[in-house]
């Protein structure tokens, strides 16, 4: 079905988008709209289908054929070549990325740098594909561990970063000798169509890495999940569709890993630096309008420091810049839809009605703009104690003991990021340790790095992305014993 949508005469890259199928720029009649939070100009993007998909597939098994036998050399000059012309159009990939999502310019550009280094991180690991040999049971038998790529790989990520969620699944996808299906976000495909040119640029071969943008997710993911050929799902989102995503790969029995929601307490013990605890919340809470799965969502304060903590979190908060977010000295942009506004908004009213008190923000601004919040007096049982919030709004609460502080952090069924701040090095072990979580950050509110094992425990998912612990997840182990005859 054509959209009745009406566009100046559409420019390649400008405001036409084609999907990127088997080697070939895919322009259909069927196109749906990409709107800008900030109101820039829609792009009209080639809307991908169950046939679209189905010759994905094809292309991608014949592709993982040959790109599964070109050396890990070879592959890691190709993903080296990617890396390079990423760096080189960070301005436009930053660009792009705050066009469709209305991410502050300037972190935008920091997330194509972030984007870029899973590419670097895995052009080089992908010459470090190591197996084992070990001493079998039997004095004839010479037995060892082979590493092999899982095969076509399908790949669903989200809007929150439209780069760094697509190179952190292909980077080391195509460093493993895997070939890649991209299905990105609906309100951020045209980030992912960038980066499907700049591989193709760098040399990548013909159905190595594809790009299918599509307005309903399920008959695209359909094909894929019915297809044994494909190996493996790899996904980036919200938990409710991750769970659901784990059930359909079943029916092919796939490997999967899934990067779900997040709910972070940040524990702010009574020995901090209360400057610098502030310093690294802020970091936490407001990188992107608060819209990643690591932002810090609960923050427990000790009750012997709390009301000068929240004081200095609340005129912090105050400065940040609110605006437009093209201009580099924007802090804060708009959050990416009225969908995600109204969550926000039904949090903080959810939280004011049980009893929470504003100290700085508490509305809504124009378009989809929340403004900056800080909220103290929260308690367990409001919606913003229990819910990814994901926007700019951090609440407030007390503990007196260490393993109060714990079992508050813990009682979720979250488990991405937790943070905490003190300057006790037995208690940082301790409460690290404690933490039903996949990602600690003592005193750093920003651990995220490509060289780190990313990923959740609980609902918050499975597998690990960054480091080698990512290119594992795309390579099997396959167990090879020779029986060696005795001379004769
Ligand atoms: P979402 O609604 O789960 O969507 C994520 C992706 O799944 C999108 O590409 C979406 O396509 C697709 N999708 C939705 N329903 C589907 C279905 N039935 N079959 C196949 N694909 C389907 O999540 P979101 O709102 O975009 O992203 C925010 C969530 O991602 C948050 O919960 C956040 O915490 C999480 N996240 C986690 C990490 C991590 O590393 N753990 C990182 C970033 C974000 P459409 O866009 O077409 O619906």
């Amino acid at each position: 079905m054509d959209m009745p949508v009406v566009i100046p005469a559409g420019s390649l890259w400008v405001d036409r988008f084609p999907a990127y199928i088997a080697g070939e720029w895919t322009s259909l009649k069927t196109e749906f709209q990409v709107t800008s939070p900030s109101g820039q100009l829609p792009a009209l993007v080639t809307d991908c289908g169950a046939h679209e998909a189905t010759r994905a597939v094809e292309a991608s098994v014949a592709a993982f054929d040959s790109w599964r036998k070109v050396t890990p050399n070879d592959r890691s000059k190709l993903l080296r070549a990617w890396f390079d012309l990423i760096v080189k159009n960070k301005d436009e990939i930053g660009a792009t990325i705050t066009r469709e999502m209305g991410k502050p310019i300037n972190e935008a550009k920091g997330e194509a740098l972030y984007a870029a280094a899973y590419v670097e991180w895995y052009a080089e690991e992908a010459k470090r594909i190591f197996g084992e040999t070990f001493m079998g049971g039997t004095a004839n038998k010479r037995q060892y561990a082979l590493r092999q790529p899982v095969g076509p790989v399908y790949a669903i990520t989200p809007w929150n970063f439209p780069a760094a969620m697509a190179t952190r699944k292909a980077a080391p996808a195509l460093a493993a000798g895997c070939t890649v299906i991209l299905k990105p976000a609906e309100q951020s495909p045209l980030t992912a169509l960038l980066l499907a040119k700049y591989w193709e640029e760098a040399g990548g071969p013909a159905g190595t890495f594809q790009v299918l943008p599509a307005s309903d997710p399920v008959p695209v993911s359909k094909v894929m999940f019915d297809d044994r050929r494909v190996r493996k799902l790899t996904f980036t989102g919200s938990t409710e569709v991750g769970k659901l995503l784990a059930q359909q790969s079943t029916r092919t029995l796939k490997r999967v890993s899934l990067e779900l929601g997040g709910h972070a307490p940040f524990l702010i013990f009574e020995d901090a630096d209360i400057e610098a605890a502030v310093r690294e919340v802020m970091a936490s809470k407001f990188r992107n309008a608060g819209q990643t799965c690591v932002c810090t969502n609960r923050i427990y304060v000790h009750a012997s420091i709390a009301d000068r903590f929240a004081e200095k979190l609340a005129a912090a908060t105050s400065k940040l810049v609110v605006g437009d977010p093209r201009k580099p000295a924007t802090e804060i942009g708009p959050l990416v839809d009225k969908q995600g506004l109204d969550k926000v908004v039904q949090h903080v009213e959810d939280a004011v009605r049980k009893g929470a008190r504003v100290l700085c923000g508490g509305k809504a601004g124009e378009g989809t703009y929340f403004q900056p919040t800080v909220l103290t007096g929260v308690t367990a049982s409001m919606r913003i104690m229990q819910e990814e919030t994901f926007g700019p709004v951090a609440p407030v609460t007390t503990f007196t003991t260490e393993a109060e502080a714990i079992r508050m952090a813990n009682d979720t069924p979250f488990g991405l990021a937790a943070y905490i701040w003190t300057r006790d090095l037995s208690r940082s072990h301790r409460v690290s340790e404690a933490l039903e979580y996949g990602i600690v950050g003592v005193n750093d509110g920003a651990p995220s790095s490509a060289q780190a094992p990313f990923g959740g425990v609980k609902d918050s998912g499975m597998g690990r992305e960054g480091g080698p612990w990512g290119l594992q997840e795309f390579l099997d182990i396959k167990y090879v014993s020779v029986n060696v005859a005795a001379a004769a």
